[in-house]
């Protein structure tokens, strides 16, 4: 039930109480420890964080042996094959087709002799052990849509979906082997604060321009199933930047009267390439080293408790927003510190068919290409309808957009559909409370969403505009105008407010 997309991956990091690792899943804001229980916030989130991969090869003679498994593996497959091909052109004749396994297994056989003459025939001349750097980039891309499906009919489409890249972080003669997903790794360590027993680092260059291109890449359109699309707007929201360290073995080998050069993945424990030696004096010269002290930080533990009461706030991994179980107050979770967030609840009375839902609570400015100033969903409904806009629809009175302060977990489907009517309440008088309310009086909090942050909400703004028109408002609005309004517009947005809105949770259901 963790609700983040399996994607992340998990840090071991010690715990403060009892000294035992806690796993903490890249995007996390809290962690519990499995050994004593305690309940941590995660902390260093803000720049990137140095991670390493473990080494699971111990030292020179195991790299060595992993490069022998690793040639003695392809050659049960080369022979595997080959055997494979005979018997295929023999059966052929016979007209009885013979199960491949029995060439794979003579294959294998065949090549485990050839193995152990390559191990007796191989000796190490020398190794450098090094890490090698990695950016890393993890997030949430939220994008909205606008365009028409096959029937020709305008439809607005919405989703979220987790999102992960990496990028070399070095330059370096190595061929060293790109890295996709992390989520493959099964732990990371945090880069040991001592920098002490760690390895010479390959130097990092250019971290903050390779970051920035990840995300540039990663905020790429994706195309929308059966829409042809008039209008996107993306916003790629980073959980996780990280530079991981990736250990490498460089052997030289004397093998049967020639030296290698061999390049080892101590993380996968598997040969990366075996050079002839005239390329391995190219390999060897190559490594520019780094001080790994200059690196930047680590993540963190540090206890989690209400900062005003000291009560218990509830451990859903990747919340940022918290609501203390004994007073009630709310906390935004940024740069790694708790900060205290005033709220109002806006409700009838709450009965079983109603929840309370967070919603941040925006001032926006939208401001047309050399045009005018749209401060309300009212007038930007007018300003859709027609290319000379009537005078502005002033009794809407609204000039606030409310952005739902929640996700769902992953799933595009309940955000869509949270997002259909973000922008109006019920109708109807409504209560209005300043928090914080106790959670005696009943307050509710659905278990399937996560609770977002109110940076993430002011990024969010002009998406939640995008999704808050109704399908009159699309149907009514050409898209040239549409593109305009919410497109090319300039959008300024006032500091948010938490707001807890009831909603009747048919609707969340829907
Ligand atoms: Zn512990
Ligand atoms: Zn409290």
């Amino acid at each position: 039930m963790s609700g983040e997309p399996a994607r992340s991956w998990v840090v071991r990091i010690p715990c403060p109480q009892c000294g035992d690792g806690v796993v903490v899943a890249s995007a996390a804001t809290g962690a519990r420890c499995r050994s004593c229980g305690s309940a941590h916030l995660v902390t260093g989130h803000g720049g990137p964080t140095v991670l390493v991969v473990p080494d699971r090869v111990a030292n020179a003679e195991e790299a060595r042996q992993v490069f022998v498994a690793d040639l003695q593996a392809r050659r049960a497959v080369e022979l595997g094959l080959a055997l494979g091909r005979d018997r295929g052109a023999s059966s052929v004749a016979t007209g009885a087709p013979e199960p491949d396994t029995r060439a794979a297994d003579a294959g294998e056989a065949l090549a485990a002799r050839w193995g152990e003459r390559l191990d007796a025939e191989t000796r190490v001349l020398s190794d450098v052990r090094l890490l090698a750097p990695t950016c890393h980039l993890a997030g949430r891309l939220w994008e909205g849509v606008i365009g028409r499906d096959r029937a020709g009919t305008k439809v607005r489409q919405a989703r979220v979906r987790a999102v992960e890249g990496a990028a070399r972080a070095c330059e370096a003669s190595l061929p060293l082997p790109d890295m996709g997903a992390l989520s493959w790794v099964q732990e990371l360590w945090p880069w040991p604060a001592s920098g002490q027993d760690v390895a010479p680092v390959l130097e990092p260059v250019g971290l903050d321009e390779r970051f920035a291109a990840l995300g540039a890449r990663l905020d790429r359109v994706s195309p929308f199933a059966g829409v042809e699309p008039a209008l996107r707007h993306a916003v790629l929201w980073v959980t996780a930047r990280a530079v991981v360290m990736r250990p490498f073995h460089v052997l030289r080998l004397a093998c049967r009267g020639r030296s290698l050069a061999v390049l080892v993945d101590g993380g996968a424990r598997t040969c990366v390439v075996a050079l002839e030696d005239a390329e391995a004096l190219r390999i060897e010269r190559a490594p520019r080293l780094a001080r790994p002290g200059s690196l930047p930080g680590a993540l963190g533990l540090r206890p989690m408790r209400c900062p005003e009461c000291g009560g218990d706030l509830p451990l859903q991994r990747f919340e940022e927003v918290r609501l203390c179980r004994t007073c009630g107050r709310a906390f935004s979770h940024e740069g790694g510190r708790l900060h205290r967030v005033a709220y109002r609840v806006e409700a009838r009375g709450l009965s079983g068919d109603t929840a309370l839902l967070p919603f941040w609570r925006l001032r926006f400015r939208l401001q047309e290409v050399g045009g005018e100033i749209i401060t309300s969903l009212g007038q930007l409904r007018g300003k859709l309808r027609r290319r000379h806009a009537e005078p502005i629809d002033g009794s809407d009175g609204r000039d606030t957009l409310d952005v739902p302060a929640f996700r769902s977990g992953g799933r595009a489907r309940l955000a869509d559909v949270l997002w259909r009517r973000p922008c109006e309440g019920e109708p109807g008088p409504h209560r209005t409370l300043d928090g914080p309310v106790s959670p005696g009086s009943g307050l509710p909090r659905p278990a399937r969403l996560i609770s977002i942050g109110p940076a993430e909400a002011t990024a969010l703004a002009r998406l939640a505009l995008l999704l808050g028109l109704g399908e009159r408002d699309l149907a009514g609005a050409s898209i040239p105008n549409l593109r305009a309004l919410l497109g090319d517009s300039r959008i300024d947005v006032s500091a948010p407010t938490l707001v807890l809105r009831e909603v009747s949770r048919a609707h969340l259901r829907a």
